[in-house]
């Protein structure tokens, strides 16, 4: 008779090894399983830059060893002004951290399978107990969890995930070397996480230097094909073109190279999350809608959706009870411990991202001038604060706001 887990976990992204990892812990048999090979995990999926703060790296005992570069700074730029926020930050080697998950899950009793790509959720009796892998393998468990990312196979099949086209959001890096930090009429980059807006450079999006030591850094660029990418994009541009002719008139890239086999590429979704689990399955991490809009940060929030999954994983098996009603604990978690108020910062995202250029040198003014609980609070949705930061002269872009708002609705599942 085939083993039976407690969990199976599709995806060991930060999502699902974290997941494994918590449950491992707790001696819960979980089995995750992986679409690329073992021997050259993870190829498809580095995807990430890696940029994250100390609380993360404390919160889930992440070692100084995957990390490539601590930063003192976030810096933000506009085309003609910047603004300094004195923050710790840390640069990852994305690929070390997730073999560092995979590896600590491991040692904890979590079971890995690679080369296994899941297609299917398996349906017996009208309930869920396990998945197709690899063709045609399967296996079966009390509870099932989604963390392959956007792709996400089993949330779509079960209705649980609505992810749609139009909102999502790509993304494309390289890192270089022999990059000057601290380029003519440029603030200095060096140890530093840099986010650039400018449609010049990014339409309808933003791009970013994160310096990872002496004069290495990780430069990307990333925006959803929206009103403001259509409004500032080239017709015949891809998002590599942007990035290389970023590269080509930017003068601190003058004397760069490119760092062979170094480059990351990815998705995810921007738009308000609908139903995140069912009957005996949750979906977390990229494969619902984690990543907060404004400043594309995943990670954190993949590992805490991660934590909130395998504690209510833990909850349902003890209580022997994975009814569709006792599994929405983990949405509850997820509302108010892994996103929080994710209606605001999604306005938030959606008029920073509609705003022309010259209202970001401006923004970078205002940000000088406001007071740092100001900033704090706007950051994190604070509708006083958010007015705080609003002129007069901003009328005409919230009713441009207000336009595409009527016409689409909010980015949200239907
Ligand atoms: C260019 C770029 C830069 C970014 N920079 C940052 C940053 O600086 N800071 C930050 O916090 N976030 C950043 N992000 C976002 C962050 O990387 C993601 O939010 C995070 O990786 C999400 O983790 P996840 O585990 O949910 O998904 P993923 O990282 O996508 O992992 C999914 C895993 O599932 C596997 N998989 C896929 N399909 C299947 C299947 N059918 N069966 C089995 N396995 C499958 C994949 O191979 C992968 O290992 C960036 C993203 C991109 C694209």
């Amino acid at each position: 008779m085939d083993k039976r887990y407690d969990v199976i976990i599709a995806g060991a992204g930060p999502a699902g090894a974290q997941c494994a990892r918590d449950l491992a812990a707790r001696d819960y048999d979980v089995l995750v399983l992986e679409t690329e090979s073992e021997e050259e995990f993870p190829r498809q999926s580095n995807k990430s830059t890696g940029g994250t703060f100390p609380s993360m790296l404390a919160s889930f005992g992440i070692p100084d060893d995957v990390v490539m570069h601590f930063t003192d700074k976030v810096v933000l730029e506009s085309p003609n002004d910047h603004f300094v926020n004195q923050q710790a930050g840390a640069v990852l080697e994305f690929a070390d951290f997730k073999r560092f998950l995979v590896g600590d899950g491991r040692n904890s009793g979590a079971e890995y399978r690679f080369d296994a790509r899941v297609t299917n959720p398996v349906i017996e009796d009208g309930k869920l107990v396990g998945v197709t892998y690899d063709g045609s393998e399967i296996a079966y468990g009390d509870i099932i969890v989604d963390a392959s990312g956007p792709s996400a196979p089993l949330a779509k099949m079960l209705g649980v995930s609505d992810l749609q086209r139009e909102n999502q959001a790509i993304g494309v890096e390289y890192e270089l070397e022999g990059v000057d930090l601290h380029g003519d009429g440029h603030t200095d980059l060096t140890d530093a996480m840099m986010l650039r807006l400018d449609h010049d450079i990014a339409p309808g999006g933003y791009s970013w230097i994160f310096h990872t030591g002496e004069d290495t850094v990780k430069v990307g660029l990333c925006y959803i094909q929206n009103d403001s990418h259509d409004r500032y994009a080239t017709d015949d541009m891809g998002i590599d073109d942007y990035l290389n002719h970023w590269l080509e008139t930017d003068m601190r890239f003058e004397n760069a190279t490119r760092l062979e086999d170094k480059q990351h590429r990815g998705s995810a979704h921007i738009q308000l999350p609908g139903k995140l689990s069912t009957d005996r399955f949750m979906a977390i991490g990229d494969t619902v809608p984690t990543v907060d809009p404004i400043w594309g940060e995943g990670i954190h929030k993949a590992m805490r959706s991660a934590r909130a999954a395998a504690v209510t994983a833990d909850k349902c098996l003890t209580e022997n009870d994975t009814s569709a009603e006792n599994m929405s604990t983990y949405d509850d978690l997820w509302h108010t411990n892994v996103a929080p108020r994710s209606k605001a910062r999604l306005l938030i995202a959606e008029l920073l991202y509609l705003a022309p250029n010259d209202r970001y040198d401006a923004f970078m003014r205002d940000l000088r001038k406001a007071d740092m609980n100001t900033l704090k609070n706007a950051n994190e949705g604070n509708k006083l604060a958010l007015v705080k930061l609003f002129k007069p002269s901003d009328i005409p872009l919230l009713l441009r706001f207000a336009k595409q708002w009527y016409r689409d609705g909010f980015r949200g599942p239907s």
